[in-house]
């Protein structure tokens, strides 16, 4: 049977390329020194990727992962931590933060919009007194990308540690971790990698290094504590076995990235044009501005469902995209063009589904989404 086309923000499509990586055989990766080797250079490509120098690290588990370590390792009970929220994964990041015993302050802004950087800044002059603070490149649920650029410079000007969960941007937006000076970045392999789901990337600074090993209460837990990393080269030793199938996918899917130079204007030519199609035809997206480059948020037309969108996608046409989660359910669709997935025939199939669907379902629409994707391209 034909496999559906995936066009969700992740899992994506995962090539040939990466596919045979992840097939090859194996070694003893504690033992086997060729292993670290091969590690610490797939840390070295991640901090191309990332615009870093600072250390790297592959940890086993989803992106969720990679949060949980960070408040884990960061947060020392009754620190005060500020969850910079705009969305859904903004203010879940408190959750963490909360479980972890901080005492987290909210700093909310339109869920519409990306994060207000003029507001930030009054609100900073007020109360600046964080250990912490957290934000998201890209808010994938709504489909808006936030000025990190901006935000973490205007933290770090306070000492504040900045924690950037850029699960859904990285590889597919600008990404300049020094200069932007983000302390503790991290991100997944599903996304715009289109490695399979099941590695958490991050970078960690110095200052954030010398936090983590200079508290008062040791970090509670083993898999979360990044401190069992320091010195894993020098020592040849892993905190535990290291998923060394994922590890070599992962190295290919970078490889295949980054060989091509224009992998962000890709992503930005897509995006847009994916955009004016749908706007041009009458529909409305989510997002007021902010717009991501790596998936695109609609607001379910009246007259239809999520579900029999999502169901005649799927049966009817083969394609399956995304619906959301939270107060977003059943509100919104979601198309992802992310990593292999964003290329010019995906989005064109994409869009002459979704077209077809919505004729099916009487919504009117001016002109055909996937020939106006294409003028627009
Ligand atoms: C995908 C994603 C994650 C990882 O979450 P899952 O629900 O496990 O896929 C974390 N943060 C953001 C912003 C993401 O898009």
């Amino acid at each position: 049977m034909q496999q559906p086309l995936i066009m969700t923000p992740g899992p994506t499509y995962i090539h040939e390329e990466v596919r045979n990586a992840l097939s090859q055989s194996i070694t003893n990766p504690d033992l086997d020194p060729k292993f670290y080797t091969f590690y610490k250079e797939t840390c070295e490509t991640i901090q191309e990727l990332f615009n870093t120098k600072n250390e790297v690290l592959i940890l086993s588990g989803e992106a969720i992962l990679g949060l949980e370590a960070a408040c884990a390792s960061l947060i020392e009970p009754g620190d005060k931590v500020l969850c910079i929220d705009n969305g859904i994964f903004g203010n879940g990041f408190g959750d963490f933060a909360k479980m972890y015993g901080a005492e987290v302050v909210y700093f909310q802004s339109d869920y519409r919009s990306a994060v207000d950087v003029e507001k930030l800044e009054e609100f900073l002059k007020d109360q600046h007194d964080f250990k912490i603070a957290t934000l998201v490149h890209c808010e994938t649920p709504s489909g808006i990308t936030n000025p990190i650029n901006l935000i973490c410079p205007m933290l770090k000007k306070y000492n504040i540690i900045t924690v950037v969960d850029s699960v859904s941007a990285i590889g597919g937006e600008p990404l300049e971790t020094d200069k932007w000076q983000i302390d503790i970045l991290l991100g997944g392999t599903q996304k715009c990698l289109s490695a399979p789901p099941g590695l958490t990337l991050l970078s960690i600074s110095q200052y954030a290094w010398d936090k983590i090993l200079n508290r008062k209460i040791p970090i509670a837990g083993f898999y979360c504590n990044l401190s069992q990393w320091k010195n894993w080269y020098e020592e040849k030793w892993f905190p535990y076995t290291q998923p060394i199938s994922d590890i070599y996918g992962l190295k290919a899917a970078l490889d295949r990235l980054l060989r091509e130079e224009s992998y962000l204007e890709r992503h930005k030519k897509i995006a847009e044009a994916v955009r004016k199609s749908l706007v041009y035809a009458g529909l409305a997206l989510y997002p007021l501005d902010g717009f991501s480059n790596t998936v695109t948020t609609i607001n379910i037309p009246k007259g239809v469902t999520y579900q029999q969108i999502f169901d005649t996608m799927l049966k009817e046409h083969k394609v399956m995209i995304a619906g959301a989660f939270g107060f977003l359910k059943n509100k919104v669709i979601r198309i992802g063009h992310m990593g292999e997935n964003c290329y010019e025939e995906k989005l064109y199939i994409t869009l002459k589904a979704l077209d077809k669907v919505l004729r099916k379902f009487d919504i009117h629409l001016k002109g055909e989404l996937h020939k106006l994707f294409v003028s627009f391209l």
